[in-house]
């Protein structure tokens, strides 16, 4: 039986349970807390980590995977607590989260070079802990497949084929990166049962989904909430579509929530959560997403199938 690793050490893949694919219980940006602390609140990020941490296990949940990278102040110690203080099993990554600038010493190694560093913390832990990533996250976003994102991606890429860790990459339906990304994996030699093409849940365009299912990736159906990428509506009706045509051992359901997000000010959070997300959270798809699924026709087959077969299969591979 294949193992995931958590930030206590690995798991039998049996044992992840209900699955959040895609979810961060904090994503602010390390060089802005480092730099200029005054602007971030630790005591308020720790509390909005654990009262989602435990609003989901009220839903069941047992697993989050937090594709927390470098650039959204990924810390293992950090998740570490939320996992052992809320009793959920916590899943990290390890990549490169940019759609486009990369600092010196990563702009001055190659692709081998950089996929070395996935490769040590797969290997002997993230931050000098013994936390191992359980998969690789990358990502490509409004800029496109720049030269520096190809770079990451080609490292997730060939750590991928080196380790055998998945790989998850943000993806911009927008501008069509998915079919991008999963060309520079495919020309890598990487399995595409290995990949994840999250964020494909922003597009309502079956045409381009099914183009993307078609390469064999998984896809992630995983911004619920976030109004601003696409409204719920049309995210149910491409989910039912999908499920109809057959495509439940391919998706997954989440929501990427940040518990704490440090892209605005922290005096204007709540009001433009109000008024551009209003139903963004961690539990929006236990409370009003699956039942409305499940209303529309998606059975309890095809609900565990997403929730917990696929997160198995896919970490598991
Ligand atoms: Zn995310």
């Amino acid at each position: 039986m294949p193992t995931v690793e958590t930030v206590n050490g690995p798991v039998d893949a049996e044992e992840l349970g209900v699955t959040l694919i895609h979810e961060h219980f904090r994503a602010i940006d390390e060089a802005g807390r480092f730099q200029f602390p005054h602007l971030y609140d630790e005591q308020g990020e720790w509390d909005a980590a654990m009262h989602d941490a435990k609003a989901v296990k009220r839903h069941e949940v047992k697993t989050v995977v937090e594709p927390t990278a470098m650039f959204l102040h990924r810390d293992a110690a950090f998740s570490k607590r939320v996992a052992d203080e809320s009793g959920l099993q916590v899943v990290l990554a390890t990549g490169v989260y940019s759609y486009d600038h990369l600092p010196q010493f990563l702009l001055n190694r190659d692709e081998d070079a950089v996929a070395a560093i996935f490769v040590h913390e797969i290997e002997h832990g993230i931050q000098g802990s013994e936390i191992k990533p359980a998969l690789i996250k990358c990502a490509a976003d409004a800029p496109g497949v720049t030269p520096n994102v190809e770079k990451i991606h080609r490292a997730a890429a060939r750590a991928c084929v080196q380790t055998g860790r998945p790989i998850m990459a943000h993806s911009r339906p927008a501008g069509g990166t998915g079919l991008v990304q999963m060309r520079i994996f495919e020309e890598e030699g990487v399995d595409p049962a290995k990949v994840q093409v999250a964020h494909t849940g922003d597009t309502d365009d079956l045409d381009y989904i099914e183009r993307l299912l078609d390469t064999g990736c998984w896809i992630g159906m995983d911004r619920y909430g976030l109004d601003i990428f696409l409204p719920t509506e049309p995210r149910q009706k491409t989910v039912l579509a999908l499920l109809e045509k057959g495509h439940a051992d391919r998706m997954f359901l989440s929501q990427d929530y940040c518990s704490t997000i440090d892209w605005f000010p922290l005096e204007i959070q709540d009001s433009l959560k109000a008024s551009e997300v209003p139903k963004w959270s961690m539990t929006f798809l236990f409370e009003e997403v699956i039942p409305e699924l499940k209303e529309r026709g998606m059975s309890d087959e095809q609900l565990r199938q997403m929730m917990v077969e696929n997160p198995k299969r896919w970490l598991g591979s």
